[in-house]
């Protein structure tokens, strides 16, 4: 028997664009005597547009011709009808009202199996300041970190300014709280790029974190399963730039990857044991990826997780996996299955 696969992408966030990359991967790498692909498109506006079911690959999701389609409700789009409900739903959504928890908790009003993690953890995997707090909780090691919001920060900008002097100094990066691909992010080396940076962040949120600036190679991991998660090889990310910032994610490409990285001895068991615990301090399940910074004197703090992080083919996670023995339609496939075991799991 076929699974009838609902890939949902696009998406309100900035992250619109690579979710779209990852939508027309993952339908040209699934088998299509394994899937029925039904896709439903989130234009840039939020609204929701389904497309016809998929019965040949197409190279292009363009193709699809989403913008000729009529606007559904989020919940027609997901469950169509009884007779045509989805086996499985996969949000290919990046960044917020995507990764962050809310499509998941429609998911779960719906009574939809679906990849990936829960409701907890991707809210609490996308809001920068609640991760860190669980991360500290769990003793894994971070930078000095602080945070404000934003009517806060307007009440009094100089204190504000003064207390991160006082508590982060410089470099600092500021980063708006719920966000992805660096996008609001700034370094700050003095106190006019302080400012600037906070006013840039709070563009994006009305809470931001502030970090002390390490000079780290940053080495990043991925975590797939449920209750008995395993870990990939690490892979280290060489930006060419100052920091990886959403240019050289997305746009130059001019950052290299180096997998598996080469760490000295027995660190590479120690990142995977700490991203394990990472993966489970959140109560993931599904997928995720831990990200590390690690300093020349072998110092290693943990930066973040993603839990939905890039998933083009060319992307770290899926390459992570290919170098682990886990190719893509292979990784893509043992997704749907922890998503399917997690609903039957809970039922
Ligand atoms: P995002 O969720 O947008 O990827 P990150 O927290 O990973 O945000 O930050 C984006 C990039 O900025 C990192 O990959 C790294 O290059 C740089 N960066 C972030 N925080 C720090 C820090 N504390 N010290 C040094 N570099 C940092
Ligand atoms: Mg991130
Ligand atoms: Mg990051």
């Amino acid at each position: 028997m076929k699974t009838k696969l609902c890939l949902l992408f696009g998406g309100k966030s900035a992250e619109h664009e690579v979710s779209l990359q990852t939508a027309k991967a993952v339908i040209k790498a699934l088998d299509l005597t394994k899937f029925d692909i039904d896709p439903v498109f989130i234009t840039k506006d939020g609204e929701w547009r389904k497309g016809s079911a998929l019965t040949a690959p197409v190279e292009d999701v363009k193709q699809l011709q989403f913008e000729a389609q009529a606007e559904v409700s989020p919940a027609e789009g997901l469950v169509p009808a009884k007779e045509a409900s989805y086996d499985i739903v996969f949000p290919l959504l990046h960044g917020p009202n995507g990764e962050d928890g809310t499509v998941q908790g429609l998911l779960e009003v719906l009574n939809v199996p679906y990849v990936g993690n829960g409701v907890l953890a991707s809210s609490a995997g996308m809001d920068k300041v609640i991760m860190k707090n669980l991360f500290r909780d769990a003793g894994l090691p971070q930078v000095g970190y602080t945070s404000f919001i934003r009517s806060a920060w307007e009440q009094d900008k100089e204190a504000s300014y003064v207390k991160t002097e006082k508590e982060i100094g410089y470099p600092c990066f500021i980063k708006p709280a719920n966000l992805g691909s660096s996008v609001g992010i700034s370094k700050c080396t003095n106190r006019a790029e302080l400012e600037a940076g906070f006013e840039e962040a709070f563009q994006f949120d009305r809470k931001i974190v502030i970090e002390e600036g390490v000079k780290a190679r940053e080495i990043e991991l991925g975590v797939i399963g449920n209750d008995f998660p395993e870990v990939s090889v690490p892979g280290e990310i060489v930006a060419k730039k100052d920091f990886y910032d959403y240019k050289s994610k997305y746009v130059d490409g001019d950052s290299v990857m180096i997998i598996p990285a080469e760490l000295p001895d027995g660190m590479a068991e120690k990142l995977q044991e700490m991203a394990k615990t990472a993966f489970q301090t959140v109560d993931c399940s599904g997928l995720v990826r831990a990200d590390f910074f690690v300093t020349e004197d072998d110092e290693i703090y943990i930066n973040e997780i993603n839990t939905m992080p890039g998933f083009t083919p060319y992307s770290m996670f899926p390459l992570l996996w290919e170098n682990t023995g886990v190719p893509y339609a292979e990784l893509i496939e043992k997704l749907v299955q922890f998503g399917m075991e997690r609903y039957e799991d809970k039922q």
